[in-house]
């Protein structure tokens, strides 16, 4: 029977797989090789990238679209962690642009949310 895969199993197979490989294109490619390692041990892919990304095992280039909804969450959507609202004003002191970045893992979002649709992973292990 299939089961969830512990933190440590997985944070042991990805340190493997980024020894070995500097960039890993997809998210879904990612997956596909941490499941070869974990065998019948199960991992869904948001939690591979949040363990990928706290444990520093790898960096992310995220690609994105800006939809239509407005950012509403204090927390980023790639990694959960706490996201920071920073507000700039043009030279005249009038417009105020916010935007929301999260410190972690790099993500950033106008007022309209911008929603990840594709990872890049390069390697952090030496
Ligand atoms: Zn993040």
């Amino acid at each position: 029977m299939r089961r969830f895969a512990g933190e440590y199993d997985v944070v042991e197979a990805l340190k493997k797989i980024f020894r070995e490989h500097k960039v890993i294109v997809s998210q879904k490619r990612l997956k596909e090789i941490v499941s070869r390692i974990l065998e019948d041990e199960k991992v869904g892919e948001r939690r591979l990238r949040i363990i990928a990304i706290n444990n520093r095992i790898a960096r992310l280039k995220i690609f994105t679209r800006e939809s239509k909804k407005i950012f509403s969450s204090d927390r980023c959507p790639v990694c959960n962690s706490k996201i920071s609202v920073v507000k700039s004003r043009d030279i005249w002191g009038e417009n105020t642009k916010i935007e929301y970045i999260c410190r972690k893992c790099g993500y950033r979002s106008g007022i309209r949310k911008r929603i990840p649709t594709k990872y890049i992973f390069y390697s952090r292990i030496k």
